[in-house]
């Protein structure tokens, strides 16, 4: 479910490893390959598999580190199998495995149903968008092994319907790195250790972790590594730590790591576009400074520079501190909300449009900045849009000019073509992706190799994550995974333009060629992406004009080394030495977390008010607002009605139990803000409204507040009842 006020139920996005197909033949097989639907008719372990599993099967708490691609999933099918089958007579084991992701959780589903049912025992799932005809409690006294998406066991324990994790006998945690703050797996096991440190008698399950990185989090050093990796482990009261070492060269054979190429590139010497775009982004400061005496201030800061990530940060932070300005006069109130809103959008975009032009070409920027002029047309089009459109236009032509000046062309895009045309010269057979920053440079980079004829031999598919940025909504799932069968398919396309969709579990088929284009993450991120390149003499670039991200990546493998290092001294230590430092570091933990309880947050239940975000215009009050579905909030009553007007959606859709119909505004003529969408759900016409799109304001106190999603918004939340309509 994506789009306009459709918020995915909240399910929070980690660092995920792809989900793995086990590559138990000697060639290794694409998940849609039939090969691997046939899993339980060739189950022979390779050697480190049976090495990696080997502690846990002596019923060892452990963490199994081992790279991307290795086949940990088939390791954790062996232990599973291992623990049910050691069970005597009249007893029965019961596993959960925890899945943070959809997509891997669907795939774990799978997996276990094929493997398990077969041997006779029961398997059964629950995640986020299956909880609300189930009852968790009865799948988890009635099937032998549980796939969950960890939240709903937090929630379980919680309310109490699942008393205590006694009922497990062997838990397993997929990406177990997540294990710590808030995480909900983290959560489960502040459960565990209170029940362990409790001294309560009844038995605790065993525990697995799997990852392909610890991680090392801000450690510069061998010892603060170990430290982190200590209180990893404590956090899953684990007393091993399960790499290969035995098997090494085996697993080299499996798993190749590809060769790294940094490629320092050049920027633009002269940057007419860049100049021209600065000077409107400072007159549109100074038009801001000047409309409120008080918020002027917020444009005060010094030495901020247009076209980064931070001044986009900073932008969207004025932007919010002005949503919630208030006044005594309330029309002057709506009329400074209103301009400033405008003021800043303006220059949010025009900051996008240089990070476009920095990294792909003038003329995507100009684009870009055209078709936003273009809809800020469509809609309200007040004086002060007019202003803003006319400093513009008055550029316009000189922006051509420079835009089609091939003397500045970007000489990272020619970098890029070089390395594209030599590796397809190499190997007309490869399959390329090609990460970039944003949403809007995927755009971009996909239309640059489309126009250009010297790079007919591609063919471009896209994949973006499921996040809403500012810049666009997401992909859906559905078609995430039609891009990915596209790219599968041979023939289709050759290379993938991505944004981060590493963090989203999706299985990206085997490719030789990976392109990070200005594109930097932390250790365990770069950990996963090369193990996207799985195929035989693979390679990764590293492309950037920024020395720094260069020293980023080598820092990121400096972090990688002493994980390493750090694992292998932990695994010399003696066994009661480890065993104490990681009680010690338990108990400690437990003290820090006992003495922070805080109590649980309680629904606010004073009737609040809604107001438009950018004009504060009265909107509804949070009594009239039902939750449809869990996930999507409409508003009751005909006064609402009058509120808004309506517009033909561009892109209707059908999902679900919705139809996605019109997309609504604000009524007052010179604001028009989007609020949202219309649908038709079973047999009603009903408003969805996105709360980003809103200001609340307490009644009592006038105090305002905003909030970018419902799930962090406390109130009473009331179901959407049809019985309701009818009244
Ligand atoms: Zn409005």
């Amino acid at each position: 479910v994506e789009d306009d006020g459709m918020e995915i139920s909240s399910i929070q996005i980690f660092i995920q490893e792809e989900p793995e197909c086990q590559v138990l033949s000697q060639n290794p097989c694409l998940p849609s390959d039939e090969s691997c639907n046939n899993l339980h008719s060739s189950l022979k372990p390779r050697n480190y598999q049976l090495e990696l599993a080997l502690p846990a099967q002596k019923g060892k708490n452990t963490i199994i580190c081992a790279p991307t691609g290795c086949g940990k999933t088939f390791v954790s099918l062996l232990i599973c199998e291992h623990h049910l089958r050691s069970f005597p007579h009249g007893q029965k084991g019961k596993v959960v495995f925890f899945a943070n992701q959809i997509p891997v959780y669907e795939q774990q589903e799978t997996v276990f149903s094929r493997h398990f049912e077969r041997l006779g025992y029961s398997v059964a799932g629950v995640s986020g968008a299956t909880t609300e005809n189930v009852s968790v409690q009865h799948i988890i006294e009635n099937y032998d092994i549980i796939i969950l998406t960890p939240q709903i066991l937090v929630n379980s324990l919680n309310n109490g319907t699942i008393p205590s994790l006694s009922v497990f006998t062997l838990m397993i945690f997929d990406e177990c790195h997540n294990t710590s703050k808030n995480h909900p797996y983290n959560q489960i096991m502040f459960r565990y250790l209170d029940h362990k440190l409790g001294q309560s008698p009844d038995p605790l399950p065993q525990v697995i972790g799997l990852t392909a990185s610890v991680g090392v989090g801000d450690a510069k050093t061998v010892d603060e590594a170990m430290l982190h990796i200590c209180k990893l482990c404590a956090a899953l009261d684990v007393s091993v730590i399960a790499t290969v070492r035995d098997n090494v060269e085996e697993l080299e054979q499996v798993v190749y790591k590809p060769q790294k190429i940094f490629r320092k590139v050049e920027s633009r010497t002269t940057n007419t576009f860049k100049s021209i775009i600065s000077q409107l982004m400072r007159e549109t400061e100074k038009l801001a400074k000047n409309v409120s005496e008080e918020l002027g201030k917020l444009f005060q800061i010094q030495n901020r520079e247009f076209g980064t990530q931070k001044y986009e940060q900073w932008i969207v932070d004025v932007h919010k501190a002005c949503m919630v300005f208030q006044m005594a006069d309330k029309e002057e109130e709506s009329r400074i909300c209103r301009v400033l809103f405008l003021y800043t959008s303006h220059l949010r975009k025009y900051n996008d449009a240089l990070i476009i032009s920095e990294d792909a070409q003038m003329k995507d920027a100009l684009n870009y900045l055209k078709a936003f002029f273009h809809d800020v047309r469509e809609a309200a089009f007040d004086e002060t849009e007019q202003d803003l459109t006319r400093n513009f236009e008055e550029k316009l032509e000189e922006l051509e000019n420079v835009s089609m000046d091939p003397s500045n062309e970007n000489p990272k895009l020619r970098d890029l073509y070089l390395i594209l045309q030599e590796e397809y010269h190499l190997k007309p057979e490869t399959k390329t992706i090609l990460f970039v920053k944003t949403r809007a440079l995927v755009d971009a980079l996909k239309k640059w190799i489309e126009e250009n004829p010297a790079l007919s031999f591609l063919k471009p598919g896209i994949l973006t994550g499921r996040g809403k940025t500012n810049q666009a909504t997401g992909m859906t799932l559905p078609a995430q995974k039609y891009a990915l069968e596209a790219f599968r398919a041979s023939g289709d396309n050759n290379i993938l333009i991505a944004t981060s969709v590493a963090d989203e579990g999706i299985d990206i088929a085997q490719c030789n060629l990976v392109i990070l284009y200005e594109y930097v993450g932390n250790v365990i991120k770069m950990i996963q992406t090369r193990g996207r390149g799985r195929a035989r003499d693979s390679k990764c670039f590293l492309l950037t004009s920024n020395a720094d991200v260069i020293e980023k990546e080598k820092a990121n493998m400096f972090k990688e080394k002493i994980m390493n290092e750090s694992i292998s001294r932990l695994q010399a230590w003696d066994k009661i030495k480890f065993e104490e430092k990681v009680h010690h570091i338990q108990m400690q933990e437990k003290l820090i977390r006992d003495s922070q309880h805080k109590p649980q947050p309680v629904p606010d239940k004073e009737n609040k008010k809604l107001l438009c975000g950018k004009c504060k215009a009265f909107a509804c009050y949070t009594a009239d607002v039902r939750v449809v579905e869990k996930s999507h909030y409409t508003v009751l009553g005909e006064a609402f009605k009058e509120r808004f007007v309506s517009k033909p959606h561009p892109k209707p859709k059908i999902y679900d139990s919705f139809e996605k119909k019109a997309k609504i505004f604000c009524a007052i003529q010179n604001c028009r803000h989007d609020w949202g969408i219309h649908v038709k759900y079973k047999t009603f016409e009903i408003p969805v409204i996105k709360i980003e799109s809103f200001v609340v304001e307490d009644i009592a106190s006038g105090a305002q507040n905003r909030h970018s999603k419902w799930k962090d918004f406390r109130f009473e939340r009331i179901q959407f009842d049809p019985a309701e309509m009818s009244n």
